[in-house]
């Protein structure tokens, strides 16, 4: 059985002492969790003041971005490796808005991904159609090409224990979110195509989360879906009593008899 991960992407919000304060709060709120796994990525500045802070909870460290080579003379980089030694486990990959602002591409996020497994952090991979596309009728294919691009070079086990989030890109901070029918859709479409690159094994054990505007409102319809395996939340991964809520929903679809 896999376990869901709901993980907070925090972007360019929160200070260090704005973020300590959250986890203060959020680790008293979640401290019975078990079953879901639970993870912020804060800004850079904030990682090492709340690793101190989050040594021996339920809550885990996460970075929004890194650097494919170990170190070099690239300014205002960071490396998998300094991110390891501060205490991330995780690393989100190719977001839509690194992919939109920054020139994130699938081969620069397939790079990412084998230095980040190198050094033992584990990579949320994310991918995602545009809403054109969505109307052109392209979902499949971007989505396809998109996965393959990023899973480039990496082997079954590796992709075993990785993240893959879905974020249809039209949701993203809109307020608009994919019905549950639509991301199960997808989701399982991910699932199905690394089954078909590396086996059944491999696809029936890597974690494919759902990300776009996920509220405590629909987060049980979709994280009921048997193939989503958590979520990335944005917008309300910032306020505590949300994203909470979000995840003791979570914890919720996991008792069959509720
Ligand atoms: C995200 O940034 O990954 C995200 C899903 O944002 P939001 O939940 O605000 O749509």
């Amino acid at each position: 059985m896999r376990t869901p991960i709901i993980a907070g992407n925090w972007k360019m919000y929160k200070t260090p002492r704005e973020a300590v304060s959250f986890v203060q709060e959020l680790k008293t709120a979640v401290a019975g969790v078990q079953d879901v796994e639970i993870l912020v990525c804060p800004a850079f500045p904030a990682l090492l003041p709340l690793s101190v802070v989050l040594a021996d909870t339920n809550i885990k460290l996460g970075a929004q971005n890194m650097h494919w080579e170990p170190e070099g003379a690239y300014t205002g980089e960071v490396s998998a490796e300094m991110l390891r030694e501060i205490g991330c486990t995780y690393v989100i990959l190719g977001h839509s808005e690194r992919r939109q602002y920054f020139g994130e591409t699938d081969t620069k996020v397939s790079k990412k991904a084998r230095s980040a497994l190198d050094d033992g952090l584990v990579p949320i991979i994310c991918v995602g159609e545009t809403i054109d596309e969505r109307k052109a009728g392209e979902t499949q294919t971007v989505i396809q090409r998109q996965v393959r691009g990023c899973l480039n070079g990496l082997r079954a086990g590796e992709v075993a224990g990785l993240v893959m989030a879905y974020e249809p890109v039209w949701a993203i901070g809109t307020g608009l979110t994919a019905s549950p029918g639509d991301a199960q859709e997808v989701n399982a479409l991910i699932r199905h195509l690394i089954g078909e690159l590396y086996d059944r094994a491999t696809a029936a054990s890597v974690r494919i989360q759902y990300g776009g505007s996920v509220k405590p409102g629909n987060a049980a319809t979709l994280m009921s879906q048997p193939d989503i395996d958590g979520a990335l939340v944005g917008g309300a991964s910032l306020k505590v009593a949300d994203f909470t809520r979000i995840i003791k929903a979570t914890v919720e679809t996991l008792k069959p008899w509720s």
